[in-house]
């Protein structure tokens, strides 16, 4: 058991990214659920567009806009942000 412990609390590669953090992975638009309303874009356009539906943007850097992707799935009307954290 006491090696157990030490194993996790010494050995980096035992520990979650980011401190503990979970990074997230994959972001994806149900559009079906989407009313096309636009908030997500004006939270976060680095990953969110919107023209009748909201798209996530090929390119976007998910790590670095993690919690404004959190606060658009959050305040999305539709609940159609979803994401996938690892
Ligand atoms: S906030 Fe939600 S409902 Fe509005 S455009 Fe974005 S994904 Fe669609």
């Amino acid at each position: 058991m006491t090696f157990l412990i030490n194993l996790l609390m010494y050995e980096p590669k035992f520990r979650l990214k980011g401190g503990g953090r979970m990074a997230i992975i994959e972001v994806w638009i149900d559009e079906d659920a989407c009313t096309g309303c636009g908030l997500c874009e004006d939270t976060c356009p680095d990953v969110f567009e919107v023209d009748d539906v909201a798209r996530v943007k090929e390119d976007a850097d998910f790590n670095e806009f993690e919690e404004e992707i959190k606060e658009a799935a959050e305040e999305c009307p539709g609940e159609a942000i979803q994401y996938e954290e690892e």
